[in-house]
């Protein structure tokens, strides 16, 4: 027999016996050999050393490819879950899953003996350095299911019999590298010893399959990285993740707080929160008037029949608030769209009045469980900046280029780039695929129009129509997903919704659902982490702050500050009986973009003296200049 082996450059190979990808690669070149993590057989993830004896294309993966990481990250859940066996007796520890997620892995175990504690890592990493200096080989083998349950159950692994169990190929894989053995699908790098650089992150608790009936076992997250320059840029954005993180700055800032005994997940906004929220809401205000669309508002709490023909009542009743009143059920309302509904059904609709868009910030409540709750970013209640546009097929390509011209507009103000993913039709759908096939070019033709980079996600769609959804890239690279573009076969037609046609039928509108902040609340944790609490000038909460260097300065500082806030600019006066350096200090922490410092030489010139939050000082400005400054950079929402 020979088997042709393909290779990416179009070059074939032939053997006459099995070979592995890293023969191959040790045959190409050493260096290769000595950078390979694993390879490309037909497209599937395949083990260096795992015989192939089959034609085929194959890629080599080197360690610093993108598809390395799960090859490697996979490889250290392993190399830490044998350390904690290791640590705490292999009798003791029954393993749950270990898969590599985005940009690390994790294992869950269950630990007879012990409760493990961040304090523990080091240890546990000091046994994985072992681990990985033994440079232990990873062999692969195979067993028919029967034997497998038996070997885990030797060795008292019952959640992995569990899991071979649910597997329906008749022989599963293992990965064995020195006495520790996983069931496992793989691929693995070759030896333990070939990636170095890890760091494990935290512990936590997590059921077994996620499900609150079942035992809670102990979760170790960790990371991984080819080189360690790597591992050390993502260990350094982490912390500053932490130090941002909105969930401690909200509080420190006075932007908002949460009550977790009477409203969780329903964050409560302080004076200097809402002064934020009300400048996001002027710009969708004023962004939502320049694309045409009428601001509407309709009721929070609606009677039950509403939700029933909605379809909410059905799909979505768990997520749902109710209350009653006079034995009739009315539910909260957890979206926006029926409200609209009723609107457009308010008067006839001809084909000219089309498109309708309907635009509301719309307070909606929806359950989340207590567990998945994170300050502002999963919450109970929050505001979208939602619309509905209302229109015939042949509007549906402007319509969308339209609102994507708006994202741009919008995420610009914010320095925010983003990617879309395009979400085609699933199997389970409603209305015909050349409606579908019409819609879903809609949406591709938008974006390419608008040169947005996408990718598809076939058959991702909800049943009623085609989505794209927009993710944000922050400051650290981190992405979030924001906006919202939903196309809609199946509301029009439960709300029997028309208008009449040129022709005079009677023919169904399109509905596109689509949020941009998409929840303003949201939006404003993620600018909170973005912009670490540094608000630009437009969106501080104070904009200005005027300290008289002692008491004698007291009058001029009060004329000041007077000035400024006639000329609208949010602006206090820090006159306490304070050390001036510690008061400088403590605006400084509160991010205050402009420090106004007034002293002898001030009043005498009738001039002020500026103190960026950068610490950048400029002195002898007069005060209409400044204001001139800081109403221009307000005006024009310079994004610093
Ligand atoms: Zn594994
Ligand atoms: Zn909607």
């Amino acid at each position: 027999m020979t088997m042709q082996i393909r290779l990416p450059d179009g070059s074939v190979r032939e053997y006459s016996q099995p070979v592995t990808p890293g023969q191959i690669a040790k045959e190409i070149s050493e260096g290769l050999w000595r950078n390979a993590a694993g390879a490309l057989v037909n497209g599937q993830l395949w083990d260096l050393e795992r015989p192939i004896d089959f034609d085929c294309d194959l890629k080599i993966i080197k360690l610093d490819d993108p598809q390395a990481a799960e090859i490697y990250r996979h490889t250290m859940s392993h190399i830490m879950a044998q350390a904690v066996m290791r640590i705490y007796g292999a009798e003791n520890v029954k393993l749950g899953i270990g898969p590599t997620i985005e940009n690390g892995f994790y294992y869950d175990f269950d630990i007879a003996n012990a409760k493990i504690t961040e304090e523990d890592l080091p240890k546990i990493e000091e046994e994985m350095k072992k681990i990985i200096k033994e440079d232990l080989p990873i062999e692969r083998f195979e067993l028919p299911k029967k034997e497998a349950i038996e070997l885990m159950e030797s060795k008292g692994q019952t959640y992995k019999v569990e899991l071979i169990n649910e597997i329906p190929n008749e022989k599963v894989s293992f990965y064995k590298q020195g006495e520790f053995v996983d069931l496992c699908r793989g691929p693995h790098l070759p030896s333990t010893g070939k990636v170095k650089h890890f760091k494990l992150l935290s512990v936590s608790g997590a059921y077994w399959r996620g499900n609150e009936k079942n035992p809670m076992l102990q979760r170790i997250y960790g990371t991984a990285f080819a080189k360690k320059d790597e591992l050390d840029n993502y260990l350094k954005m982490l912390e500053e993740a932490k130090k941002r993180d909105h969930r401690r700055l909200g509080p420190q800032l006075e932007l908002f707080f949460i009550n977790t005994d009477v409203a969780a997940g329903m964050p409560i906004f302080l004076p200097y929160g809402m002064t934020v929220l009300k400048e996001l809401m002027s710009l969708s205000r004023e962004l939502h008037k320049k694309y045409g669309y009428k601001e509407v508002g309709t009721p929070l709490i609606m009677h039950e029949k509403l939700w029933r023909q909605s379809g909410h009542w059905d799909h979505y009743k768990n997520n749902m608030y109710f209350t009653e009143k006079e034995e009739v059920t009315y539910a909260v309302k957890p979206m926006n769209c029926p409200g609209h509904i009723l609107i457009y059904k308010n008067k006839p609709v001809s084909y000219k009045d089309l498109p309708i868009r309907l635009f509301e910030f719309g307070r909606v409540h929806r359950y989340e469980r207590g567990g998945v709750l994170h300050g502002l970013l999963r919450v109970r209640t929050f505001t979208q900046d939602d619309a509905h546009i209302f229109c015939r097929e042949d509007q549906i390509v402007n319509e969308v280029t339209d609102v994507v011209r708006f994202i741009n507009e919008l995420y610009g103000i914010f320095g925010f780039s983003y990617r879309a993913t395009l979400s085609t039709m699933p199997e389970d759908h409603m209305g015909d695929e050349a409606t579908w096939e019409k819609a879903t070019e809609g949406l591709k033709n938008a974006l390419e129009e608008m040169k947005v980079p996408y990718e598809v996600a076939e058959g991702e769609g909800a049943f009623y129509g085609p989505k794209i959804d927009f993710h944000v890239r922050d400051v650290l690279g981190r992405e979030w997903q924001c906006a919202t573009i939903q196309m809609d076969f199946q509301m029009p037609e439960r709300f029997d919704l028309t208008y009449k046609a040129s022709d005079g039928s009677e023919r169904r509108p399109v509905m596109i659902h689509r949020a941009l902040y998409g929840s303003i609340e949201r939006f404003f944790g993620i600018l909170i982490e973005h912009y670490a609490g540094a608000f630009p000038t437009w969106l501080a909460p104070v904009q200005a702050v005027v300290i008289p260097v002692s008491e004698k300065f007291s009058e001029y500082a009060k004329n000041i500050y007077q000035t400024l806030d006639e000329n609208d600019i949010r602006v206090e006066l820090d006159d306490r009986n304070e050390t001036l350096s510690y008061r400088i200090r403590e605006n400084q922490m509160r991010k205050v973009p402009y420090m106004i410092i007034v002293g002898e030489k001030e009043k005498e010139s009738e001039t002020i003296s500026v103190r960026t939050r950068e610490g950048k000082d400029t002195h002898g400005i007069k005060i209409n200049d400044f204001i001139e400054t800081v109403l221009n950079e307000i005006r024009k929402r310079v994004n610093k």
